[in-house]
């Protein structure tokens, strides 16, 4: 068995996949290894009963149309899979629950946007357009400035240093004013109300921060890149995506090895040279990358006596990110029946969303923001006719949850899962006693799952301090590389993306 490769990729989660997809395609000899047995990382389903339900994607970023094709879209084409997969464009961004009982719907387009929501909120007409000119120039300029230190150097940290140039105001004037600001600085000056910062602020649960620490340069980035690139689901889930790309890997003749974890990462003289698996079995290459967090790479993969000095206080500096309560929901009834109207819908309990985040650090769900999404609402046809198939979660900490016995663990659980339907059933009444299957998933499933500190579904904790310009992305061991939501920003489009960038930069090196 020839155990020698170019390339080793350590999970096969969306950046693992993409990485190695590229690699394979430019005629490199790639393995990826998967400890799981079924590729995606958070891209995955399982089923219950007749039912399959999507693990982690509420919606896909960076697809773009047909005849305005955005970066993720091209990227699936030229890896072959785009017509392999059924995509389903949703027409609105979310819908939000605010506590007064209202839900107000924010449409996937840039004017309908405006317009509704100043029909909804006559008052903050003028806040509501600055509001959208201040997303749709930030992008703008983050798009340029990142397109400019990308061709001035390699260097990782160009940026920062790009940042505190003579004349970048000038230039790059809407990051200058607001890319150092919190989602609430901002939205405190441009509004009066607080329901319609609560509504405009939604994306603060995909980075899993509060409004109050949330880097609003994220906010306003996420707000026009699902407006410009549509947000989309997949018909069949994530898990098609993941299934298709490696495929594609295999295609193109690289090895993708499931059930196979890596234990170790052999380092010699502070380089990379190879990984043994978890039946001990030696593998060499002359790049590893590893798709997990860093934390676990450098303290589970690597000997003590081979991390390099400096390395294991560098990463005291991030703060391991917070992971998810999630309940896996089908209904014997149509989405409209029970009066789900929007795919993505997120609930509040009072207007103080950050306070109500607190509640992240305990185990019950009675007062944090409920992220729901029924995918039955643009994909009928991709479930049993007349149900309704959904995921409705409270993002929480691990702490809480590590110190539970296995029988208090069972109790928590479920009484959790209780809260959340207690309080959908205020929105959506009946929705009790239509429930088919529920299955729920806590910090501890996806730590089992993804093997990620805390369990972690966001990596690294994304706030001001430590976001879009400062991820580490430092090397501290040679032909040792990282592609993950841990040292990018979290999500499924840019980490496919992502995955692509890396692999490109390694094939420019050879
Ligand atoms: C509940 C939930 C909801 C989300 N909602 C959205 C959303 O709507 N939109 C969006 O864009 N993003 C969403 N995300 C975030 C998004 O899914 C992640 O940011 C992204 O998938 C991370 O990809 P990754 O490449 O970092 O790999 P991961 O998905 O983290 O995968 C890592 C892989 O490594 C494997 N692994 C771990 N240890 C080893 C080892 N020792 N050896 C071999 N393999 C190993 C794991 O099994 C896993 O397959 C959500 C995530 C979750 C969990």
């Amino acid at each position: 068995m020839n155990n020698n490769y170019d390339v080793i990729v350590i999970g096969s989660g969306n950046a693992g996949l993409s990485l190695a997809t590229t690699m394979a395609q430019a005629g490199k000899s790639v393995a990826l290894f998967e400890k799981h047995n079924i590729p995606g990382g958070c891209g995955t389903s399982f089923c219950r009963g007749r039912f399959e339900f999507e693990v982690a994607l509420h919606q896909l970023s960076s697809m773009g149309t047909n005849v305005n094709p955005g970066p993720l879209r091209t990227l699936f084409k030229e890896y072959g899979i785009l017509d392999q997969i059924e995509w389903v464009e949703i027409d609105t961004l979310f819908s939000i629950n605010l506590p007064d009982g209202r839900s107000v719907s924010i449409p996937a387009d840039r004017e309908k946007a405006e317009k509704s929501l100043s029909e909804v909120f006559p008052e903050e007409k003028e806040g509501i357009l600055k509001y959208f000119e201040i997303c749709f120039n930030f992008y703008k300029e983050a798009s340029a400035f990142a397109a400019k230190s990308a061709q001035s150097t390699g260097e990782p940290s160009a940026m920062k240093k790009a940042i505190m140039k003579m004349g970048f105001p000038k230039i790059y004037p809407t990051l200058a004013k607001y890319g150092a600001r919190s989602t609430d600085e901002v939205l405190a000056e441009l509004f009066k109300g607080k329901e319609i910062q609560l509504c405009l602020s939604a994306y603060w649960c995909f980075m899993g921060v509060p409004p109050e620490k949330f880097p609003f340069s994220i906010l306003a980035q996420c707000t026009a890149i699902y407006i410009s690139d549509k947000p989309y689901y997949v018909r069949g889930g994530s898990q098609m995506m993941s299934q298709a790309l490696t495929e594609a890997i295999r295609k193109a003749g690289g090895e993708v090895k499931f059930n196979c974890g890596v234990d170790k990462i052999i380092v010699e003289n502070n380089v990379a040279v190879g990984v043994i698996d978890e039946n001990g079995v030696k593998y060499t290459a002359n790049q590893v990358v590893s798709n997990i967090s860093p934390t676990m790479t450098y303290n589970r993969l690597i000997e003590k006596e081979n991390l390099p000095e400096g390395v294991i206080d560098y990463f005291k500096n991030y703060e391991v990110g917070i992971s998810a309560l999630t309940c896996f929901i089908a209904l014997d009834c149509t989405p409209e029946e029970i009066g789900f109207k929007d795919s993505f819908n997120l609930t509040y309990n009072s207007l103080d969303a950050n306070g109500d985040f607190k509640n992240a650090y305990c185990l019950d769900s009675k007062i944090d923001p409920i992220v729901s999404t029924c995918y039955t609402v643009d994909d009928k046809d991709g479930y049993p006719a007349g149900t309704s198939v959904l995921t409705a979660g409270t993002l929480k900490f691990s702490e809480a949850w590590e110190k539970l016995t296995p029988e208090e663990y069972y109790d928590a659980k479920y009484a959790a899962a209780n809260d959340i339907v207690d309080r959908l059933e205020k929105f959506y009444p009946g929705f009790r006693s239509h429930i088919e299957e529920i299955e729920v998933a806590t910090p501890l499933t996806h730590m089992r799952y993804l093997g990620h500190p805390g369990g972690s579904i966001y990596g690294y904790e994304q706030n001001l301090k430590s976001s879009v310009f400062f991820f580490p992305q430092e090397t501290f061991i040679k032909n040792l590389e990282f592609a993950s939501g841990w040292v990018n920003t979290c999500g499924f489009g840019p980490n496919y993306l992502y995955g692509n960038k890396v692999a490109k930069k390694l094939l420019s090196e050879v």
